[in-house]
């Protein structure tokens, strides 16, 4: 018998102590459960992978970290406490932790800079954004020395939802906000706007700019996946090449399956991005791992491809 593959999750969240004390507001998520567990990154973080059967977590921040600093030299102060915190966690245990950068997107420049020194000195596999920084997308040309950085140093950058932006709550969602707070979140609010995120990443020609550019998405590429065909057909219509978008999308992104342990779903992202795309996570704490590595091993896929998203995968992605 082959040897049991590493269960390996990258969207595996926690909160720095001081980066928390700015977040505020409709930003603050989950009960004292949860924000108990993104305050652990030892030992019960660690006996709860134990029971599940995960091996290793590459930890993040949990959403919106420094995305919404308003004062771009604080984010920066911030962002890198929390990297060099980070990187002492993971230090403590090398064999189950991995870390992916905070970046202080305010200050573009000083985000790229972060990226490299936290790639480079501290480490880390690559870095994690969230939502709109201060209003805007990350397609704005504003950002693109993260991207030139990221692509230079050969690390993902994962794009991770947010809170969307106040005007959309406004038009789009607020009828329901109060019965269905999650309708802002992980029910539908956060996946309209990562997956235009991941659109409009396209749409902007980074990719042709920084061909070695590669973008993770959680929760199964947000949508994007059933949508490529669609997407692919409308921009066809507007002159793009007959199969600019889904090229794009199907070299430069990866996606996890956090919080979405769905077979249906997930056959349909094999089909049409292939099965060396996909990687496990949970999206811990706010999901719970045992659903997770529960679904993952008993997935409709022979041993070799669930291989891959249990392990095989990431550890190509960021050199484990
Ligand atoms: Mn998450």
């Amino acid at each position: 018998m082959a040897p049991k593959p590493q269960v390996i999750a990258l969207e595996e969240h926690y909160l720095d102590p001081e980066i928390k004390q700015h977040i505020a507001g409709m930003d603050r998520t989950g009960g004292p459960r949860v924000a108990e567990r993104l305050d652990d990154v030892g030992q019960g973080r660690i006996a709860e992978m134990d029971a599940a059967g995960i091996d290793i977590q590459v930890l993040s921040h949990g959403a919106p970290s420094v995305q919404k600093i308003a004062d771009a030299e604080l984010a920066v102060r911030l962002a890198r406490g929390a990297n060099d915190r980070l990187a002492e966690t993971v230090r403590a245990h090398p064999d189950r932790f991995a870390g992916f950068a905070t970046l202080p997107t305010p200050d573009p420049k000083a985000a790229a800079d972060e990226l490299e020194r936290a790639v480079t000195r501290l480490g880390f596999k690559g870095a994690m954004v969230h939502g709109l920084t201060n209003g805007l997308f990350l397609d704005d040309r504003r950002f693109w020395p993260i991207f030139e950085r990221a692509a230079a140093l050969d690390v993902p950058l994962y794009l991770h939802p947010s809170i969307p932006h106040p005007a959309v709550i406004e038009a789009y969602y607020k009828d329901y906000v109060d019965k269905y707070p999650t309708i802002l979140r992980a029910a539908w609010g956060f996946t309209v706007e990562t997956a235009t995120q991941g659109i409009r990443l396209i749409l902007s020609g980074v990719f042709d700019e920084h061909p070695g550019l590669k973008i993770i998405l959680g929760h199964l590429g947000e949508g994007l996946p059933f949508y490529l065909w669609r997407i692919n057909m409308g921009l066809v219509r507007d002159g793009a090449g007959p199969n600019w978008f889904r090229d794009a999308f199907c070299e430069h992104f990866w996606i996890t399956t956090s919080g979405f342990f769905s077979d249906p779903a997930l056959l349909l992202c094999v089909m049409e991005m292939g099965v060396d795309r996909i990687l496990f996570s949970v999206d811990y704490p706010f999901v719970e791992n045992a659903p997770g590595t529960e679904w993952v091993h008993r997935i409709p896929l022979c041993a070799e491809d669930s291989a891959k998203i249990l392990s095989g995968n990431a550890k190509r992605l960021l050199k484990m």
